[in-house]
């Protein structure tokens, strides 16, 4: 999978998404991440990359053009489609990241991600060149660099290969819409709490009950709305009742 990431601070990338597994993810080749920098796609001689909102009203608004410029060496005509490609603009007003969507995007070939600074970036960006819009949640960061290591940073686990165990990250909270259960290691004891006996017993099956049921059971303590609509299978209703 190749990752581009439109941005005016390509350095923030360096170091995160060159570490641990997503920077092995990178090594083996499975994916390659390439920062360009917007400025250098401007064509004045400041270099600049915003101006002022028309209509007045508080900061600053990212220039059309550098967008522009940019989308037309990478991909070429606007809305020329590619299959398996995708223009994502990483903005609070697009719809929230999940662990789904994440799964969704390590399906995809190539991936462009349009950062924004400032008050966001012209609209005619958006218009012009975006399939889609996402978010990380309701609030408002400084910039849409973070939430582009956030997002490359939950598809990443769902490449082929880029996790050592394959079957992990399907394993985890939310993949089927509950939380995960309890994790404990060694030692078996520690400060007079002891590991759940089912997790020593060694029988496969137990564990995968003990576990099941946890899991149930957080996910009615902490996130409840995940709970919502969703009715018990078979196998699930003989494990409550025991
Ligand atoms: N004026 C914009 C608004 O009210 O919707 C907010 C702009 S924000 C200060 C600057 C940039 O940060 C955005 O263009 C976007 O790229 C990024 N950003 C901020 N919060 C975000 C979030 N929750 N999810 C995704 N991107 C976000």
């Amino acid at each position: 999978m190749k990752i581009h990431i439109l941005t005016i601070f390509p350095e923030m990338f360096a170091g995160p998404m060159s570490t641990s597994i997503v920077g092995r993810a990178c090594q083996k080749g499975l994916l390659s991440i390439e920062p360009h920098n917007l400025r250098d796609y401007t064509k004045d001689k400041h270099r600049q990359i915003d101006d002022r909102p028309f209509g007045g009203g508080a900061g600053m608004v990212m220039k059309a053009e550098p967008f522009f410029e940019a989308l037309t060496t990478l991909v070429g005509a606007p809305k020329e489609k590619k299959e398996g490609r995708k223009i994502i603009m990483v903005t609070p007003q697009g719809a929230t990241f999940s662990q789904a969507k994440a799964r969704e995007l390590a399906s995809y070939s190539e991936l462009i991600f349009l950062c924004g600074r400032y008050e966001g970036i012209d609209e005619r960006v958006r218009e012009t060149w975006v399939d889609e819009e996402v978010s990380i949640g309701d609030y408002v960061l400084t910039g849409g660099e973070l939430p582009t290591m956030v997002m490359i940073d939950a598809l990443v686990r769902f490449l082929p290969g880029a996790l050592g165990d394959e079957a992990s990250a399907e394993e985890e909270s939310f993949s089927d819409g509950l939380l995960e259960y309890p994790q404990y290691t060694r030692p078996e004891v520690y400060q007079g709490m002891a590991v759940p006996a089912p997790l020593l017993s060694g029988h496969h099956e137990q564990i995968r009950r003990w576990r099941r049921k946890e899991a149930f059971k957080r996910t009615y303590q902490f996130r409840r709305d995940l709970l919502k609509g969703r009715s018990l299978d078979i196998e699930d209703q003989v494990l409550f009742a025991e």
